[in-house]
Formats: C-alpha cells, structure tokens, sequence
C-alpha cells in the first residue's frame, strides 16, 4: 500500500519536536525519487499538501501538515565517497551520527554537529541550514554542501 492512514499512524505523525500538532490525512514512506513525484502528482491532482518529514527534530513544526507527510527515513542510502576530493553522495533520509559513522571509516568528517544530530536527518538539516559548536570554527551545513538534486512541485528533477 502506497499511503498509510491508520488512526495510528495519523496520530505518530501528527507531532514533532515543536509545540504544535496538525493532523496529516495521509502518510507516505519513501523509498524511491518514483515515490516523491507520484506523491507530488497525487497530491496535485486532489488539492492536498505534501510536507517532507526527516528526523521530526524541529522544534517550529515545519514537519507537521495537514495533507500528505513524506517520511525520508527508508531514504538514505550512500552512494559514493571521494576520499580524494573529500566528498560524498547520500541520499537525504540517512541520520547525521550514522552518516559521520559511516564517513569515519574514510578519515571523513561531516562538521555542522547539531545537538540533535543522533535523530536528525540531511534532509532536515538542509532545510534548515543547521549548525551547532563545531560550526564556529567549521561552518553551517550550507558550507558543505557542492550540488543538490532537488524535486520540484511539478515534480520535475532539477540539479541545483
Ligand atoms: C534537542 C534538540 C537539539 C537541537 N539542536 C540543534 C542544533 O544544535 N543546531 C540546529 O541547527 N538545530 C538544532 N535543533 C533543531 C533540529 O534538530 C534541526 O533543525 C534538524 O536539522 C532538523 O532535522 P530533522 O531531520 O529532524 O528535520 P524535521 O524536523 O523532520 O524537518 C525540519 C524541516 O525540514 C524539512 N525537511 C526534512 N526533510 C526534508 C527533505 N528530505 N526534503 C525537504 N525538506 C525536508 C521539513 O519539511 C521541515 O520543514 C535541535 C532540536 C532538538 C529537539
């Protein structure tokens, strides 16, 4: 089934880590860039909004909506590390700490080190430009970002 929407599940997602609490009618696990523009498409065609959802860590409720949730956590598979060029491509929904642990094996380290960064996930922290103490000396996630793959509403791919 493509889109969960048992009272459960309406209920899990409708919380995150800020004050606010907005019910989703539907929610849809991503595991593939097919499933984002179908559900772009979808949503589309039935005057719903979509609302990407990573670790849930934000505390302004940016993850709460009342359409559809796209839920990134089955998203995160890496794809490739330069250790040459000190580089890696991810997909979005791998968490911060999994992604450092992962890159440690290379010598690598991905630096912005928000507090939440054992739940949090690429996607959110790009979203939000996150950083934390290491940011004073290393920068934001901004800085460490060279090339986005990045799904437009119509649901066109566009590398920004
Ligand atoms: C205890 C705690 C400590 C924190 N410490 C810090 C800190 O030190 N530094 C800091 O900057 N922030 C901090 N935060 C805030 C928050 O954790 C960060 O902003 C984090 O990066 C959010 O990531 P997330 O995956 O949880 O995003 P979510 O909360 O799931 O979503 C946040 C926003 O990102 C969007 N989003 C998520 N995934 C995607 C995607 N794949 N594509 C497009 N948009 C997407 C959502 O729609 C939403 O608008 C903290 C929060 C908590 C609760």
């Amino acid at each position: 089934m493509d889109y969960l929407n048992s009272k459960a599940t309406l209920e899990a997602y409708s919380s995150d880590s800020s004050i606010y609490t907005v019910a989703p009618k539907l929610v849809r696990l991503v595991n593939s860039t097919g499933d984002i523009v179908n559900t772009l498409q979808f949503a589309g065609q039935n005057g719903m909004t979509v609302t990407p959802r990573g670790g849930g860590t934000g505390v302004v409720g940016g993850a709460l909506g009342a359409g559809i949730i796209l839920d990134f956590s089955n998203f995160k598979k890496i794809m490739e590390v330069d250790t040459d060029n000190r580089t890696v491509v991810t997909q979005v929904g791998i968490i911060y700490d999994e992604l450092n642990l992962f890159l440690r094996k290379s010598g690598l380290y991905f630096p912005p080190d928000p507090s939440s960064g054992d739940s949090c996930q690429i996607g959110g922290m790009l979203a939000g430009n996150s950083s934390g103490p290491s940011s004073l000396k290393y920068g934001l996630t901004s800085d460490f970002v060279e090339e986005l793959s990045v799904i437009k509403p119509s649901g066109q791919q566009v590398i920004a």
